[in-house]
């Protein structure tokens, strides 16, 4: 697909889902971050109903550094993978306590570095927390879209990444993060798309192979 005809297409998805934005509550970069580790493998709707006990119990790094692995591991329970998650977060929590004096890194190297941090949970932090979009986090929901639409045969995120940051231009990039996910669960939908009401189906090469 043509570099202008990819911004119609952005431009048409941004017409359609106007209010998009991040879906996880927090207040600080830091409660961002503990809500994107547990939204691996978990609806942000369930990380949201989670997180105010979490944050009423340990606010702070240092809380999360010092709680209980196990006490920890009962209030992650909700999200799933809790055992993997409560590790992460406390390392995480106990690296950004003594090595960044309480404050969440603001660039992708640094964040990539901690336990529990991909480029996925970077890019979001890196947005979300600082308004300073580095990338597009391709969750479930842009990897099928990209795939579908054609604008990356790859399968592996990375390189579907690397494939959108090719052809999207970076002032795109924020609107990109949110209105794939929103067309992923509203429309796009994994196991029923509703490709009748898909304000971008003529630029789908999926939708092209079932006409
Ligand atoms: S036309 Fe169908 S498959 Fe293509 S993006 Fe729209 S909903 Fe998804």
């Amino acid at each position: 697909m043509k570099k202008e005809e990819v911004i119609k297409l952005v431009e048409t998805l941004k017409d359609t889902y106007k209010d998009a934005k991040c879906s996880l509550d927090f207040t600080t970069p830091f409660e961002l971050l503990v809500a994107v580790i547990l939204s691996a493998q978990c609806t942000d709707e369930r990380v949201n109903k989670t997180t105010p006990t979490i944050f009423a119990k340990c606010a702070t790094p240092k809380q999360f550094a010092d709680i209980d692995i196990k006490e920890l591991e009962e209030l992650l329970h909700p999200c799933g993978f809790y055992k993997n998650k409560a590790k992460n977060i406390k390392a995480t929590a106990k690296i950004i306590h003594e090595k960044y004096n309480d404050e969440v890194p603001q660039t992708m190297e640094e964040l990539m570095k901690l336990p529990g941090v991909g480029r996925k949970t970077a890019n979001v932090v890196m947005l979300e927390a600082f308004d300073n979009p580095q990338g597009i986090a391709v969750d479930t929901h842009c990897k099928r879209i990209a795939n579908k639409i054609g604008l990356s045969k790859e399968s592996e995120p990375e390189k579907i990444e690397m494939d959108l940051l090719k052809i999207i231009p970076k002032e795109y990039y924020k609107d990109v993060n949110h209105i794939f996910i929103w067309h992923g669960r509203n429309t796009c939908i994994a196991r029923n798309p509703k490709c009748e009401q898909c304000s971008v189906k003529k630029y789908c090469k999926e939708n092209a192979k079932n006409e």
